[in-house]
């Protein structure tokens, strides 16, 4: 027992000694890191800004292929700043969890504890959360001393509005997330269009999702980042009076006829005949749920490093002095138009109108176009009036349905739009059109607000006044 005490503490010794020889760059503090459930070597380099190598200089006997046992005690070299600031997250979060409010810094702003992700440069983040570049870099001596030297992991104090703070790091820091909970009939289709996203999104935020898609029952409950604010449903019985139909009654609840079908779980066939006093389940969409909403002005902004829409095949540029993007921006325009262009048979020239000005900023008669991500793009026209770049009324007359859908569905498959204002009417005969043309109704369900009224905020495709001669995109951040 003597000997294997010795031993041990000769080990512990040699170990101690092994770690001062390898120690760590000037400047920066040792501290040790336990392991925790679903750390790995890489995550825990990531987060100290060390790389493998290092780490296993730091500790013998630790390798990047070693198993990581809970508990296990890893040494880290941390610079001080960062140590610091990973010390006050720490007491910060406390604080919150034991029910204090966040640390403010100005009207309305507090300190928002960020890690930086894969990605991020100082422009980057500064955008994210509506921030100068020097407010990004303010709370850190070393980004001050060198903005490049932001890295993955490394801890940020970000002075942000009260929203942002609130707002989940899975939702890109824009929505805190919302638990949907299914009503009977539901399939994620529905449930994407009620928020405004598309269902590989909700697949992503609820990992299994996928496989029972089919299989959801009522009360499941689905994460989703709302980018339509969550509201409350109450169910109700609606009581059917003289010369109510389906369609009439969904219209009344801002439904669709085969939405309203779905809340009877089975009990009603689309061709049943309804008779007055029968009684029939509707969830009724009430106040915005608590803690969403109050939706931030993502209208207004600036352009840094735009690129102009360069001219390109398949598509015009009405005026290139207002078709500056983000270079992300101008990418998905020309790849929803490429693919346009395969899916439309040849069709006339798509007629891309304003984007933003060179720089951004506010673009009268614009409410938005400020900051690179919203274009208006011109409905598909039959006839003579096909290839006129000025952007025309449409309607039923000059509409060509089929190729306005090609064209829709070619931005939206780009999976980066957040909305498209589309006039009530024009989404009518574009959705009958797409139907009679066997789209599958989950798609139709998903992506378009029709018919559920002007008034129901649903889907990626909406109403918003003024969009009779052409649609407005806005690509996601
Ligand atoms: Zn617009």
């Amino acid at each position: 027992m003597r000997i294997l005490g010795l031993g041990t503490s000769a080990l512990a010794l040699a170990w101690l000694v092994a770690g001062d020889a390898s120690a760590c760059p000037k400047g920066q503090k040792r501290e040790t890191h336990e392991i925790v459930q679903g750390d790995s070597l890489s995550e825990i380099g990531a987060k100290y800004g060390m790389s493998l190598r290092e780490l296993e200089n730091e500790n013998p006997g630790l390798r990047r292929d070693s198993i990581l046992k809970l508990g296990r005690k890893v040494r880290v070299c941390v610079a001080p700043e960062e140590a610091a600031a990973r010390a006050r997250a720490a007491a910060r979060e406390a604080a919150i969890a034991a029910g204090e409010a966040p640390v403010k810094c100005g009207k309305g702003k507090v300190i928002l504890d960020y890690k930086a992700v894969s990605g991020d440069t100082v422009g980057v983040v500064a955008s994210r959360f509506g921030l100068r570049e020097a407010d990004v870099q303010g709370r850190s001596a070393a980004l001050k001393k060198d903005p490049d030297s932001l890295k993955a992991g490394q801890r940020l104090e970000l002075c942000v509005d009260e929203r942002r703070a609130n707002a989940a790091p899975e939702c890109n820091y824009e929505t805190p997330i919302f638990e949907h909970v299914v009503v009977p009939g539901e399939d994620p289709s529905d449930i994407a269009g009620r928020y405004g996203v598309r269902s590989p999104d909700l697949f992503r935020w609820n990992r299994g999702l996928k496989e029972r898609a089919r299989r959801l029952h009522a009360g499941d409950k689905v994460k989703v980042c709302p980018a339509i604010a969550p509201r409350v449903r109450d169910k109700v019985i609606h009581k059917v009076a003289k010369g109510e139909n389906l369609g009439v009654i969904a219209l009344k609840y801002g439904l669709s006829p085969g939405e309203l079908l779905t809340y009877q779980d089975g009990k009603l066939k689309i061709d049943d005949m309804l008779s007055i006093g029968q009684e029939l389940i509707v969830w009724v969409d009430g106040a915005i749920a608590p803690g969403f909403g109050g939706e931030y002005d993502d209208d207004t902004g600036v352009l840094k490093k735009g690129v102009q829409l360069a001219p390109g095949p398949y598509y015009v540029v009405k005026a290139p002095v207002n078709a500056w993007g983000t270079a992300k921006t101008v990418r998905l325009i020309q790849a929803a138009v490429a693919a346009y262009a395969k899916r439309s048979n040849k069709g006339p020239a798509v007629h891309v109108g304003d984007i933003s000005k060179k720089g951004g900023g506010k673009f009268p008669p614009h409410r938005s176009h400020q900051h690179g991500r919203d274009v208006d793009v011109g409905y598909v026209l039959k006839g003579a009036v096909a290839d006129e770049p000025r952007f025309l009324h449409a309607g039923r007359s000059n509409l060509d349905a089929e190729r306005t859908w090609a064209l829709l569905k070619a931005f939206v498959d780009t999976d980066e739009v957040r909305y498209i204002f589309m006039d009530y009417d024009l989404q009518r005969l574009v959705y009958e059109h797409a139907k009679s043309a066997g789209e599958s109704q989950d798609t139709l369900d998903e992506l378009f607000q029709y018919p559920r009224g002007r008034g129901r905020s649903h889907g990626i495709i909406r109403h918003w006044k003024n969009h009779v001669n052409h649609f407005h995109v806005r690509f996601r951040e």
